[in-house]
């Protein structure tokens, strides 16, 4: 016989907190709370298996069910001294849903059950107050006639106001016992009338109709979408919990609050809440009346006249204060409580881990350790990774009101205030003159990595995740918002327009980078330090991470920032990055214009001393760590101008006619330039460019060992590689500018030479490749790209759409798509380790700054992951907690723990 309803209530509970999945979040912790002997109201949980029945028999009970919960019933009934449905001393019970994952607010819940004609009257005698009585009655009405028959909260509301008008009352407090009589027969015809039977008067009845209604609302449209953002299964189905009610709404010894054990917003430990007496939950939620402060330390800090919990009810307050310190042990973590306090007595309603910013999580996690409640790896587990972005960059300042205009994809987090600019020179000019922008463009090109870093900010119209806007803007630690596809840009007469607001030139706007959120004019910023607590539990993190990380780095500003968040290497030195720079394009554009050899060699000699100077910078900062350092890799066209005016001025700027520079741009453009002529394939082509740069860095780190004694190991990497022919002939520049250069300074420098894996090709002859590769780099934003044949740059307008459906778990460049390009990884990670034992490999595409993709990258235990300065410490966090889940899971291979 299955077990479908658990009873708890009297220090005793027949669950308990290990039994989530069954009983659900709340009835989990109310059997919990009530095993420790807490004062909870006595109550039952119906399980979610009754849910999963519930939907699998179009809405029917399993048998077996109405005679345990009479039972649980009966039972409530002795603990209480009342009886369900007893005319004299009636049992009024609540009806809640309680997921296995908090979804607060989603469900319905029903309060007040039980009460009909006859028991509002019972009620009045035990309240010694009427109008209490009928105000609950019609509370109750409303409420269940909402949730269980369908009838419209506004039907009630539009009843309530019309009364009100007619009696020249305007607020709820002023009606009286008789307003509130004739507002319950109101609102029962009103039910008659639109559910087309009177309200049931049964208690047994009402009671079916909420456990159904509460079964119903798993799968109102809120809890699905509710679901579908954070991930829940469908298939979890929530509980339900009917529990004895308590009434914080019986007079001034009664009361109603919510409080934290510590501060959720600084983590201080220190007993933090509100509370409103003589109110039931609902006003305190409800910002009607403004609550007051629990202890006397937070009235003072408040500057509140009103009595706080501690002066108000001292009793009480100790109670309470004992209650939450124990639960906070028990549960090892700080909790968020409900109470109410009814005539005096404590009733615990509620309790679970609280919500909280990264600040107090940072500091709850370490002092709880310090404290010796946790240990070092359970507080590293405790700290969400991606939560940390909020202490890396500036945010918006909770509390400040945000009118946001359109919505975007959230590219590069942090916000940024400034004025509308539509090019890089524009952006760059206000800022000479100390003036911030946001640069507005349709998409971003690398003819605007000028003007992205003058801006604040950047946003765009097109464009996905990984487009060009939102990789530079994360690389950079610019706040970013991409693919706002409501944006309607007009680069000729200098606005953008979205709905009916147009926004000009020079018009201030704020982006959320982190929300996706552009919103007009300026809001307030705060921006969180980093605190000691910060560094202590990185410090704590690095103690058990297995996989290195490394950053994604390639300008002098951004190696800093790496190195300040603990990278240990830089993955992967984008070059071309490094000649976007005005000054260096121009050289550039010479050997892209160049007729023969002869030409491109001599430009070539002009850019070789700005990469050994760069190089010799990058190698400078990073102080002997690793440096893997990636042959040019995007399509030439790029590096050429455009327009026919840019393509004017590029002509007077390097004296050469405008239409060889045109004739140029229509050679080398491509239908499919992301499949084109790209990566290696331009080292093939032109092998002087990759002797080039192969020489640069030989050259620079001679210098650098020269100068600075330092010995450095550049690793070079070798882009979009297809074959290991391929591979051998690209690899043999390299080696012989290794060679010549140590000819030339007598000084020979150890380095290796790797393939990235972005092509499903090379993945699969990645046994090759690795024999003459040292190391294989997986490039996951090209090779998803391959993989699922989706444009990087393009698919922002449909990929959505999957997600939403349900046709794809996420967006495959954000998160690794194991089940795809992940199998390529872990095929190329086994072929290539069969051919070379200690081939080195790594992840350098964006997903090496994912936490999900980290944790998959260490399962297959790579080396490394390499990402974006600003997402170091989050991958060094990630990284650790996988290696920890890793670590239990060889330990206790049948019970891997599942975070929720
Ligand atoms: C990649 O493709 O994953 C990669 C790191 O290279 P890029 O983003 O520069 O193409
Ligand atoms: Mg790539």
């Amino acid at each position: 016989m299955v077990k479908w309803v658990y009873g708890f209530g009297d220090g005793r509970a027949e669950g308990s907190r290990a039994m989530g999945d069954l009983l659900g979040g709340k009835g989990s912790n109310l059997a919990e709370m009530a095993s420790l002997g807490l004062p909870v109201p006595p109550g039952f949980t119906i399980t979610t298996e009754v849910c999963a029945y519930y939907y699998a028999h179009e809405g029917a009970f399993p048998e077996g069910l109405k005679e345990a919960v009479g039972e649980a019933l009966g039972h409530v009934g002795a603990l209480t001294g009342r009886g369900f449905g007893d005319e004299e001393r009636p049992l009024l019970v609540s009806v809640r849903s309680g997921a296995p994952a908090s979804m607060p607010g989603m469900m319905d819940t029903v309060l007040n059950l039980g009460l009909n004609d006859v028991s509002v009257d019972a009620l009045a005698r035990r309240a010694g107050d009427a109008r209490f009585a009928y105000d609950s009655y019609r509370r109750f009405i409303q409420m269940y006639s909402n949730v269980a028959l369908g009838v419209g909260h506004y039907d009630f509301e539009d009843a309530l106001e019309s009364y009100k008008e007619t009696k020249g009352l305007s607020l709820d407090t002023e009606l009286d016992e008789a307003d509130w009589r004739k507002i319950v027969a109101i609102f029962k015809e009103k039910v008659e009338a639109c559910a087309g039977a009177p309200f049931p008067q049964d208690p047994r009845e009402q009671l079916w109709g909420a456990i159904g209604a509460v079964f119903g609302s798993w799968n109102n449209p809120r809890a699905i979408a509710y679901r579908r953002i954070h991930q829940i299964p469908e298939s979890w189905g929530t509980a339900v919990n009917v529990q004895a009610m308590v009434f914080g709404n019986m007079g001034t010894t009664s009361a109603t609050g919510v409080a934290f054990t510590r501060n959720p917003s600084t983590g201080e430990k220190a007993l933090f809440g509100e509370f409103l007496v003589n109110a039931q939950g609902e006003d305190v939620v409800a910002g009607l009346r403004t609550p007051q402060s629990v202890t006397e330390a937070e009235r003072l800090a408040s500057g509140s006249d009103r009595p706080s919990m501690e002066t108000a009810m001292p009793e009480v307050f100790k109670t309470f204060v004992g209650v939450a310190d124990m639960l906070e042990r028990h549960y090892r973590d700080m909790q968020d409580v409900e109470f109410t306090v009814e005539n005096g007595k404590l009733w615990m309603l509620q309790t679970r881990s609280g919500k909280r910013t990264t600040a107090a999580a940072l500091r709850i996690a370490v002092e709880l350790t310090q404290e010796g409640v946790i240990g070092r790896e359970e507080a590293v587990l405790r700290i969400d990774p991606a939560s940390l972005d909020q202490l890396l960059h500036p945010a918006i300042n909770p509390n400040a009101p945000r009118p946001v205009v359109a919505i975007g994809l959230p590219a590069s987090p942090g916000a940024a205030t400034g004025e509308v600019v539509f090019t890089a020179e524009a952006a760059e000019q206000l800022r000479s003159i100390g003036r911030k922008s946001i640069l507005v463009r349709v998409e971003t090109s690398p003819d605007d990595i000028h003007g992205m870093h003058a801006a604040e900010g950047i946003l765009t119209a097109r464009g996905g995740m990984t487009s060009h806007a939102a990789v530079v803007a994360r690389g950079m630690g610019k706040p970013c918002v991409c693919g706002a596809a409501a944006l309607r840009i007009d680069y000729a007469e200098g606005l953008f327009s979205v709905g009916d607001e147009t926004f000009r030139k020079g018009d201030v706007i704020t982006i959320d980078g982190g929300a996706g959120q552009v919103i007009k004019g300026e809001v307030r910023m705060s921006r969180p330090e980093l605190t000691g607590e910060f560094a202590i539990l990185m410090k704590w993190a690095d103690e058990s991470r297995r996989m290195e990380v490394r950053a994604n780095a390639e300008t002098p500003q951004d190696a800093r920032v790496a190195r300040k968040f603990g990278a240990e290497g830089v993955g992967l030195c984008r070059t071309e990055h490094m000649f976007y720079d005005l000054q260096r394009i121009n050289a550039m554009r010479e050997m892209i214009l160049a007729e023969n050899v002869k030409g491109r060699r001599a430009a070539l000699g002009k850019l070789l001393p700005m990469q050994r100077e760069d190089f010799i910078e990058l190698f400078g900062i990073m102080a002997g760590l690793p440096v893997t350092i990636r042959l040019l890799d995007p399509p030439l066209h790029e590096f050429l101008p455009q327009t026919t005016q840019e393509v004017a001025e590029v002509a007077k700027a390097l004296g050469v006619p405008s239409e060889k520079i045109a004739r140029r741009v229509a050679e080398l453009r491509e239908v499919n330039p992301m499949l084109g002529f790209r990566g290696v394939r331009l080292a093939v082509a032109y092998p002087e460019i990759a002797r080039m740069q192969a020489r640069a860095v030989f050259e620079a780190a001679v210098e650098v060992k020269n100068r600075a004694g330092m010995l450095v190991q550049p690793e070079i990497m070798i882009p979009l590689v297809i074959a290991r022919p391929e591979f051998d002939a690209v690899r043999r520049l390299i080696d012989e500018a290794a060679a010549a250069v140590a000819a030339e300074t007598g000084q020979s420098v150890p380095y290796t030479v790797g393939a990235m894996v972005e092509t499903p090709r090379a993945a699969l002859r990645a046994g090759e490749i690795a024999q003459s590769a040292e190391f294989l780099s997986f490039g996951t934003n090209d090779l998803t790209q391959t993989c699922l044949a989706l444009s990087r740059d393009d698919a922002g307008s449909f990929l959505g759409r999957y997600v939403t459906a349900g046709l794809l778990p996420g967006d495959p460049f954000v998160t690794i798509d194991v089940e795809g390009v992940g199998e390529l990884v872990a095929l190329a990670a086994e072929r290539g380790r069969a051919a070379r034992a200690d081939v080195k490999l790594g992840m350098c595409g964006e997903h090496g700054g994912d936490p999900q993709s980290i944790a998959f990258c260490e399962t297959l235990k790579l080396d490394y992951v390499s990402c974006s300065p600003f997402r170091v410490p989050i991958a060094r966090l990630a990284a650790a907690q996988a290696a920890i889940r890793a670590k239990a899971r060889e330990l206790n291979p049948v019970s891997t723990p599942v975070d929720r």
